[in-house]
């Protein structure tokens, strides 16, 4: 109809048709679009058509369902009516699939009758990442194109590109050129052989061995720390091995609709949505543009400036590494280039990718004359205020002007950094997380004199170089590392009262998280922690007795744990022994501490210590702390991070719990929040929160 949006579109090649998905900008399947298909397909073959060309307009072929739909009944036709038609449509319909077939959209292209692809395709049943498993008959149809294989791919979720798919089988052709133009000489060509529909193929799934499926399983699934999806996803697939088709499309469907429904498939689109949404600022003029960035300068060639610098090589953007000698200069260099190379030997990547990332990183001693090159300085020298405070002030005399000089300070004072230069509306935190090469997650560091330019530059960079910026502001540890910090008294009156370490870690752990908290203190080294109590004039019992008895962590091969020369952690008598004998030298009369009386006392105070960072106006929303953890800290994102944790036990029963803990356990730091307080009078939730908590 004229003047209505057209949701597929139909060509005609002589008697090759082509239906084109147009559904702007990565094509998701909404109803107007099934519609769209059938009603394609059926005039398609009124007409006479010999081969109908499904593909996708724009950018890629089709990114799948459509999330907004999620949850909501949805309106006929299904995607398994689409489906059926296609498989019962007498003339051939032949997948042509650039850009993105995900999902739903690889679905689409399986229920195909053939599926060619452009080279740069990326297809991939992502599923699992959201918590759930293919709905549309995808955990059935792979495995009856290319076997066993297809639990990998499922399981992983990963996607492949078209000439790994056809090497697996489920690709036909891999076709150069105009994608449109070449999937229809390849349908005349082929519009006359007889396609197996992938419902109706056997050989792939025959010879089903349940050893070999259930030991593949194991593997792909050992690292899956609780999420459920994983095991949906099994389940599914092994009824493609082991079922009719139709049976196994129900099992599917079961897997699906219970899997979607639950909270850990929430809590993953939480985290999905919430990356997207915690990458804006709100209250960045948008005039507000980055500086231009071609050069970055990284001060400091240690555990995280070496880290830093292969982050922006890794990602085509020229670094000069700056140290103090030559000796660390080439230390520094050389620990880049041992895992790059490592990288290469284990086949992740190629040895001319290697070269050329290696050719982007240089190194000198002159700190003068490679500040003057920089269009941007990352500072990673030692944590100490008065070492940094000098280094800015050089700096800022040797960098041009206009050019941003952030730290990567994990701890201290931005505004009192920038106070040593000229320039404090160019100075910003953007703290990176070790190892830097690897961990996602940049707080970038609002100061209070950091201009917009300043801010928005750090953000593009970081984004620019692999990183997921999140913009905060500048308090003790900022978000993450100041809520992390108040699990510790928790944690010292826990193993006083009668847990001991690999107990509480049991727990995190068996919560999913990457690492149990002492697990990660032995990791980092107990003496870091030592010294800010030292600092501090603050004590913790248990931890100052280890650390007194030599026990700083892996580095000494021995922390809250003993450790053999695999690192393999074993749980140490003598730990066992300066937990009780300080129980009892402090008369604090030890019990059995239920799982989850541990987990709340573990999670409640970061829960705590999160809404008052909200409360300061530190972190914009709730989604930005949940963000943080699930990239920086081993939350799991199945778990939806600690403030979507809060939500789900309701903030009544936080409220609740925080004020009993904080009166059993004799911690004032455990008072609800102001913040938690007014939330749960009003009925209120962390996801509901609108507009500032601040005030
Ligand atoms: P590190 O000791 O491994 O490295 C520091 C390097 O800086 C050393 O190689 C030293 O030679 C060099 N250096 C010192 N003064 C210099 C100067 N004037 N010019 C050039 N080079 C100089 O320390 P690190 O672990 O890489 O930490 C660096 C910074 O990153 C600290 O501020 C730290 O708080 C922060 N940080 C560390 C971690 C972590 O897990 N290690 C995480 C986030 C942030």
């Amino acid at each position: 109809m004229a003047g209505e949006p057209q949701f597929v579109e139909h060509a005609r090649d002589g008697d090759i048709h082509v239906l084109r998905i147009a559904n702007p900008p990565v094509n998701t399947l909404r109803t107007e679009v099934r519609a769209g298909l059938l009603d394609g397909i059926q005039a398609a073959t009124r007409e006479g058509a010999r081969a109908i060309v499904l593909m996708g307009s724009n950018r890629g072929f089709s990114a799948g369902a459509e999330m907004t739909e999620f949850g909501k009944p949805r309106k006929p036709p299904s995607l398994p009516e689409v489906f059926d038609a296609i498989e019962q449509s007498k003339v051939p319909v032949i997948a042509a699939i650039h850009g993105n077939a995900l999902g739903g959209g690889l679905e689409l292209a399986l229920a195909c009758h053939a599926r060619v692809a452009s080279p740069g395709a990326q297809l991939g049943l992502p599923e699992v990442k959201r918590g759930f498993v293919p709905g549309a008959g995808g955990t059935q149809r792979l495995p009856r194109l290319i076997g066993l294989e297809a639990l990998r791919l499922i399981v992983s979720g990963e996607s492949v590109t078209p000439e790994e798919a056809q090497r697996l089988g489920f690709v036909d052709a891999v076709l150069g050129g105009d994608l449109e133009h070449a999937a229809i000489a390849w349908a005349r060509e082929n519009a006359g052989t007889s396609f197996t529909l992938a419902r109706n193929r056997t050989d792939r799934i025959a010879g089903y061995d349940a050893a070999q499926f259930d030991e593949a399983a194991k593997k792909l699934t050992a690292r899956s720390r609780g999420q459920e999806s994983p095991l949906g996803c099994v389940a599914a697939v092994r009824a493609a091995f082991t079922m009719p088709f139709e049976d196994g499309l129900n099992v599917e469907r079961e897997q699906f609709t219970r899997l979607v429904q639950g909270e850990q498939s929430q809590a993953l689109r939480h985290i999905f949505f919430g990356e997207r949404e915690a990458q804006r600022i709100p209250d960045l003029p948008a005039e507000a543009k980055p500086l231009p960035v071609n050069r970055l300068v990284v001060i400091g060639g240690g555990t995280m400036g070496g880290g830093i610098a292969m982050s922006a090589a890794n990602f085509g953007l020229p670094v000069t590494m700056v140290e103090t000698s030559e000796e660390a200069l080439q230390k520094g260099l050389k620990r880049c280039e041992a895992n790059w190379e490592r990288t290469v030997k284990s086949g992740r990547l190629s040895q001319a990718e290697y070269e050329k990332r290696r050719a982007l990183l240089s190194g000198t001693t002159d700190f003068e004359k490679a500040v003057g090159e920089a269009d941007l300085v990352i500072e990673a020298v030692f944590e100490n205020m008065a070492v940094k405070k000098e280094v800015f002030a050089r700096l800022d005399k040797a960098a041009r002007p206009g050019v941003v000089l952030a730290s990567n300070t994990s701890t201290l004072d931005i505004d009192e950094i920038a106070s040593a230069t000229q320039r404090p509306e160019l100075v910003i935190g953007m703290h990176f997380f070790s190892p830097a090469n690897v961990m996602r997650l940049l707080e970038n560091v609002k100061g209070k004199a950091s201009s917009p330019a300043t801010i928005a530059t750090a953000t593009e960079v970081g984004k620019r170089i692999g990183k997921l910026p999140v913009l905060v502001g500048n308090c003790d540890g900022f978000v993450g590392n100041r809520m992390t910090g108040k699990r510790g008294p928790q944690i010292e009156k826990l193993l006083l009262e009668g847990c001991l370490p690999q107990d509480i870690d049991r727990v995190m752990e068996g919560y999913g998280m990457a690492m149990g908290p002492l697990a990660t203190g032995d990791l980092a080294g107990l003496d870091i922690g030592a010294a800010v109590r030292k600092a501090r004039g603050t004590v913790a019992p248990v931890a100052d007795a280890v650390v007194a008895a030599g026990r700083l962590g892996q580095k000494t091969s021995k922390g809250y744990y003993d450790y053999d020369e695999n690192r393999k952690r074993i749980p140490s008598k003598e730990v066992e022994q300066i937990i009780l004998d300080l129980a009892e030298k402090m008369q604090v009369r030890r019990r059995k501490i239920e799982d989850g009386e541990i987990l709340e006392r573990v999670l409640l105070p970061m829960v705590n210590e999160g809404a008052r960072i909200l409360e300061e106006g530190i972190a914009y929303r709730p989604i930005d702390i949940d963000v943080i953890f699930v990239n920086g800290f081993g939350w799991p994102a199945f778990r939806g991070g600690p403030m979507f944790f809060a939500d789900r036990i309701g903030l009544k029963a936080v409220r609740d719990k925080l004020a009993h803990y904080a009166e059993t356990t004799n911690d004032p730091n455990l008072k609800p929040a102001a913040l938690i307080e007014r939330l749960a009078k009003e009925g209120g939730s962390f996801a509901t929160l609108k507009g500032a908590a601040k005030g």
